[in-house]
Order: structure tokens, then C-alpha cells, then sequence
């Protein structure tokens, strides 16, 4: 039988991460490498293109088994042209037709999607979401709504991504899922994207480190004084110092865990999914993360119905961006070719 492969990439703002995925669904090659930035879209995607090769020979593949290419990158984006709007970290990036430079230098089909919805489709499809491989081709609608899923990916900012009915939620606008910008405080902490109160200013990995360094230079005493300069303090040094009892740390992650069960219970509300999976590098924190969420939440819904999502752990960590990339490019095979 011929091999076919796709690669999936996420972009992000400091790595590249890649993964080349068979026809049935399985990683075979995976490969992450710092992206510079600064050099504006043409450097990088040279670097996209170049690794193109590499990934292949890494799972003993060649070029013209190559079936179809997926990138997930930080938006806003525009999925049915393929082209970037802007990127909120990487510079340069303003109306780049990414999908279409990249199929004309492949000559194979090309899925552009938002990162935090193709994390949450790579959940879908491969992790946390399993259970969507079971079911039927021809599955009926109700079988389908018990696998919907929303995503939050805890990292830099605060992606996310809407899985219903199968499909990606994209919205009028091609926008929807945007959920680390639901406003969650009212007047609240200035957010880069003009509002205030935003979801990712309290819950992101950056945005605790942030609050705690913020908070030391109040003069608010914390044990992590005492290991070195302010500025290297991250969301890991936090929650480090918020098991072993720092007041301080132990209060910017629960209140990072009571925002979080906010937007979980605003979801709740807004799609009404079967669950919702946090990932990304926060998710780490494992029980840590998922058990005061998981009460905050319990303790803010409402008593009318009993329609509470289970709240769990994503369980592809740093590859469902580029896994769900994959599987969008999968689907394009289907589509085009098969
Ligand atoms: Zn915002």
C-alpha cells in the first residue's frame, strides 16, 4: 500500500513545532525549533519550507508521499483564504497569504487555522477527545454532541478553541473561540488587545508570573525573594512556591483557578459541551490546577439544571497544535483527492 503522510506545524512566538502524522492518525516524526521572529514572514516561512524535508526523512518518508500540509498559527486569521490579519507577537505579520505561498512552493493542499482551535481539534481527533474515533461514519447528530469539546490552552496568553458537531466553530467573522479574550473581570486589567478584564490578563502562565512579580515590587513578601532576580520569576517558580504554602503565590493561582472556572462556567452557559480540557504549559500543574478549578466552578454554577461539563486535563500537551494542524490537513485529502 503507498505511504501517505501530512505535517502538521504550530506556529508559535518562540518555537516552530511539527509533527508528521500517517492515514492513521499516529505521530511517526515530531520536531520543534526556535522560531526568530523578528525576522518578519519571509524568514519564517523559509524555516516552514526547510524543515519540510528533515521531518519527512525523520519518518522514513519522501516528498512525494507528501499529502498535505496543516499550520496552526496565532491569529486573528482568515481560515477560508488562508491569509494572517496580524499576529499579536510576531512582528510583520499583517495580510500574509500564508496558505498560498506555502501550497505554491508544495504543490499539495494547504489548511491554515487559529492555534488554539487547532489544539483543541488535535484533542479532538487524536487526545483527550479519543473517544471520537469511536464512533460510526455515519453517526447521528446526538452521537456527535457527546463529543463536543472546549478547549482552553494555558501558555503565553490564553488560546481556545469551540469543537461542535465534529467541526471546528468558527463563527460569522471566522473569529469564534477567541475565549482568552472573554471579559471575566469588569474594568479589570488592561489586556494588549484593547479591552479590559480579559480572561488571559488573570489565567495565562505569563499573566501569574506577572501578578506575582507586580506584587513583589509592591512590597508584598513572598519566599521567592530569595531566589534571585524578580525577573526571571515564572508561572512554574509560582506554583512551585504555591505548594510548598506561599501565601502570595497560593493566592495569584487561586485566583488564576477562580477566573478559569468563570470562563468554564460562561461556556457552560454560552455552547453547553460535554467538557472543556485545559492544556497548554500551565496544565503541567496537573491536580494542582485542575482540582481548584474544578470547585471554583462547582461552586459558581448555577442550581437550575444539571448541566455542569466535566472539566478535565488535554492529554497531547505540546503536540495538539500541531496534531490537530494534521488532522486538518487530513481532511483536506479526504476532500480533494479521495
Ligand atoms: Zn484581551
Amino acid at each position: 500500500m503507498k505511504t501517505e503522510l501530512v505535517i502538521g506545524f504550530d506556529l508559535g512566538g518562540t518555537h516552530l513545532a511539527a509533527a508528521v502524522v500517517d492515514a492513521d492518525g499516529a505521530v511517526v516524526s515530531r520536531r520543534s525549533s526556535p522560531v526568530r521572529a523578528e525576522r518578519g514572514p519571509g524568514p519564517v516561512i523559509a524555516d516552514i519550507l526547510a524543515a519540510v524535508d528533515p521531518l519527512l526523512r525523520g519518518a522514513a518518508g519522501k516528498r512525494s508521499e507528501l499529502r498535505a500540509v496543516g499550520v496552526a498559527a496565532p491569529g486573528p486569521l482568515c481560515v477560508s483564504t488562508g491569509r494572517i490579519v496580524r499576529m499579536a507577537n510576531l512582528p510583520g505579520w499583517d495580510n500574509v497569504p500564508l496558505r498560498d505561498t506555502i501550497h505554491d512552493a508544495l504543490g499539495c493542499p494547504v489548511a491554515v487555522e487559529n492555534d488554539g482551535n487547532a489544539a483543541a481539534y488535535g484533542e479532538y481527533r487524536g487526545g483527550s477527545g479519543r473517544s471520537i474515533a469511536e464512533l460510526p461514519e455515519n453517526a447521528n447528530d446526538g452521537e456527535r454532541d457527546r463529543c463536543d469539546l472546549v478547549m482552553f490552552t494555558l501558555g503565553t496568553g490564553v488560546g481556545a478553541g469551540v469543537v461542535i458537531g465534529g467541526r471546528i466553530h468558527h463563527g460569522h467573522f471566522e473569529n469564534a473561540g477567541e475565549l482568552g479574550h472573554m471579559i471575566v473581570a469588569y474594568d479589570g486589567l488592561p489586556c494588549g488587545c484593547g479591552q479590559r478584564g480579559c480572561l488571559e490578563q488573570y489565567a495565562s502562565a505569563s499573566a501569574v508570573a506577572r501578578r506575582v512579580r507586580d506584587a513583589m515590587r509592591s512590597g508584598e513578601p513572598t519566599r521567592l525573594a530569595d531566589d534571585g532576580p524578580i525577573e526571571s520569576i515564572d508561572a512554574t517558580c509560582v506554583v512551585d512556591a504555591a505548594r510548598a504554602g506561599d501565601a502570595l503565590c497560593g493566592r495569584i493561582w487561586d485566583e488564576a483557578c477562580r477566573y478559569l472556572a468563570v470562563a468554564c462556567v460562561n461556556v457552560q452557559h454560552a455552547i453547553n459541551p460535554p467538557r472543556i480540557l485545559l492544556g497548554g504549559g500551565m496544565a503541567r500543574a496537573g491536580s494542582f490546577l485542575l482540582d481548584p478549578v474544578r470547585e471554583h466552578a462547582r461552586r459558581n454554577q448555577w442550581k437550575l439544571y444539571d448541566d455542569a461539563p466535566g472539566i478535565e486535563l488535554a492529554s497531547l500537551g505540546t503536540d495538539a497544535g500541531a496534531v490537530g494542524a494534521a488532522a486538518l490537513a487530513w481532511s483536506l485529502v479526504d476532500r480533494t483527492t479521495r
